[in-house]
């Protein structure tokens, strides 16, 4: 089952909640909240059972998601093996259009050598990639510039 969404604004921020009124607030099972916990979510105090401040849970809720929805910062692709933002090796850059606006990045680790991607706005990349040699490359399913050689076939009419 995939990871449920969980909506922070859905914590009251001054309410009190244990972990199983939480789950229920949250929709999510008592052992999320527990792992939450485990994560950082810091209790009212060490009296059991464990009493959560709505105000507390919602920030690190929020703090959460904001993590794991980090973006490279400007100059760098996220390298799947080194599971960190790297700058492209010798800022070379290979830009592969995937629709008439944007595309994705392609360059190599400067520390491990593995391939990284990064999808952007053409628009953007002299932006978001400073400093950096993005070769253009043409789209695969462009056919322009192809001559149809069948196109000189029909010319001779038959009498
Ligand atoms: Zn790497």
């Amino acid at each position: 089952m995939p990871a449920r969404r969980v909506n922070p604004n859905k914590v009251k921020t001054h309410y009190s909640y244990t972990a199983s009124e939480l789950a229920d607030c949250l929709g999510v099972h008592k052992n999320t909240v527990r792992n939450w916990q485990r994560q950082g979510l810091e209790p009212n105090d060490d009296c059991r059972p464990y009493l959560f401040q709505g105000a507390v849970v919602r920030s690190f809720l929020k703090s959460r998601r904001a993590s794991r929805k980090r973006t490279c910062p400007d100059g760098t692709l996220f390298c799947v093996s080194c599971r960190e933002p790297r700058k492209p090796a010798d800022g070379m850059l290979d830009y592969l259009p995937v629709r008439e606006t944007s595309g994705n990045l392609r360059g190599i680790c400067e520390v491990c050598d593995s391939i990284m991607h990064r999808s952007i706005r053409e628009a953007e990349i002299a932006v978001k990639m400073p400093g950096c040699d993005v070769k253009f490359q043409e789209a695969p399913s462009s056919l322009s510039g192809r001559a149809s050689p069948s196109l000189n076939c029909d010319l001779k009419k038959e009498g």
